[in-house]
């Protein structure tokens, strides 16, 4: 196995920077008793881990290290799962490069 193969996702993620807006979510789960199957995927398929089972089974999230893929809003949004917004200017991820 080469070095490089051997970087983690989480360890990439690690070097990104966040600026979080406090108390202004850019992405809010719809108030459920039962998680819908889309928001069950939710809990694998974010890359940052946002998406969480609470101790009442429903699914909630933490947007602080989300890095705007999207990958959430395809498959949650249209069922209205979710609400998902850019965060404002100037919040959310800010991205390493090199
Ligand atoms: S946009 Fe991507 S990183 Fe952010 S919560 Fe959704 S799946 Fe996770």
């Amino acid at each position: 196995m080469s070095a490089e193969a051997a970087v983690r996702v989480e360890d990439k993620l690690y070097l990104n920077r966040y600026l979080v807006d406090a108390g202004r979510a850019h992405i809010k789960v719809r108030p459920h008793t039962t998680p819908s199957p889309q928001l069950l995927s939710l809990l694998n398929v974010c890359p940052a881990h946002c998406y969480e089972m609470n101790s009442a089974g429903q699914v909630e999230i933490t947007t602080d290290g989300c890095v705007e893929c999207g990958t959430c809003r395809i498959i949650a949004e249209p069922s209205g799962d979710i609400e998902w917004n850019y965060p404002r200017g100037g919040y959310g991820v800010l991205f390493k490069f090199g």
